[in-house]
């Protein structure tokens, strides 16, 4: 394996933070590897998104226009990606850990006969050999995996486990050609409403999060909701409120969940366990909301507000929104 390439994940005209988290990472690989650093953007506004990943230190930005890649079900985009790994040679597939890049990199993988590793928060160039970190066993254990012997790799990366580094280097673009291929699947609805709580929670520059200490499902909706759209950010949760049913999983933050890296996370109601932290210690600022001034999590916030969350997070949502009123 040689060459790295990155599938760009994009929405409404904007490529998902992810992508350069994963076109960061494609650069350190190709360097270590002696290849190229290469993203493929596909569908309706790939071109306007070359200038946005131009930013990135990629080799080639190759791109396709074609309104198949959005009106058909994953074949088309399947189709370019095989073309664009198999005129690029032995080479690494990066996606992004989401719904898209998951199912993308399922077909792929069999497509190109590669080796796969999914939902990877670590990968390294190990004596020539791409290795893979990645939990498993619902975060019992986490496995480093190395392709051997595989002309092609494709990785799910989870996203936020690595910083994005901007620095464009002068990439090259490339229009690819329409490979020949059937697509039978065709899109018939979106369910917008779901497609972005999934993205929404990971990208959201402010993540509320809440616990066991909610008490059950109906202060997400009536406190946190509230609180997360006054910021303009997006609610996240705890596996205990998960396990528990008040939230559906897509939402749990930790080592089985999402990992979140937002500038500010609110944590109510939530102890602060070791699985829980390491889905959002890299956070730029952390506040915790807890009747216990003795709680875990207040070793690593930079701010422990102690007292009940049904008194705390109605007056925090009215501050805020006073703010943005006044400003
Ligand atoms: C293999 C494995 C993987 C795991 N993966 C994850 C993961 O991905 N994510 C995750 O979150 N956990 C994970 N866990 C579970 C983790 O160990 C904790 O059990 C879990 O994070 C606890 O959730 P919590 O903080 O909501 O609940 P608790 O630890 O029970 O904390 C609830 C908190 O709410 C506070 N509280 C209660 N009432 C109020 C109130 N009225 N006002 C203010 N504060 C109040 C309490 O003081 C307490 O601190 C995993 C565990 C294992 C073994």
């Amino acid at each position: 394996m040689k060459n790295v390439i990155v599938f760009v994940e994009h929405s409404g005209g904007q490529t998902r933070k992810v992508t350069f988290e994963l076109a960061t990472q494609a650069r350190r690989l190709a360097d270590a590897l002696g290849g190229e650093a290469r993203a493929v953007v596909l569908g309706a506004g790939a071109q306007a998104l070359v200038e946005q990943l131009k930013a990135y230190p990629l080799d080639v930005i190759a791109y396709a226009e074609d309104p198949d890649v959005d009106t058909f079900l994953l074949d088309p985009a399947v189709d370019y990606l095989v073309a664009v790994a198999q005129s690029a040679g032995p080479s690494v597939v990066l996606l992004p850990n989401t719904m898209l890049g998951r199912d993308l990199a399922g077909r792929l993988t069999a497509r190109l006969g590669a080796a796969m590793a999914g939902d990877v928060t670590g990968i390294e160039v190990d004596g020539g050999s791409v290795a893979c970190v990645s939990p498993k066993l619902g975060g019992k254990v986490v496995t480093t995996c190395a392709f051997k012997n595989a002309d092609y790799g494709v990785v799910t990366i989870r996203p936020n486990s690595f910083t994005a580094t901007a620095g464009g280097t002068g990439a090259r673009t490339a229009q690819i050609e329409k490979p020949a291929g059937k697509s039978y699947a065709m899109v018939v609805e979106r369910n917008v409403e779901e497609a972005s709580s999934e993205l929404g929670l990971e990208e959201a520059p402010v993540v509320i999060a809440g616990g066991r200490g909610m008490g059950g499902p109906e202060p997400f909706t009536s406190l946190l909701k509230p609180l997360a759209n006054a910021f303009g950010g997006a609610v996240g949760a705890s596996r205990a409120a998960a396990d528990a049913g008040w939230v559906p999983y897509g939402l749990q933050i930790g080592q089985t969940g999402k990992t979140v890296s937002p500038q500010l996370y609110i944590g109510v109601g939530i102890s602060g366990a070791i699985q829980h932290k390491v889905g959002m210690q890299t956070a730029g600022t952390i506040v915790a909301v807890n009747k216990d001034g003795t709680v875990p999590m207040g070793d690593f916030a930079d701010l422990l507000v102690v007292g009940d969350l049904f008194t705390i997070v109605p007056e925090l949502t009215k501050l805020v929104e006073r703010a943005k009123a006044q400003a």
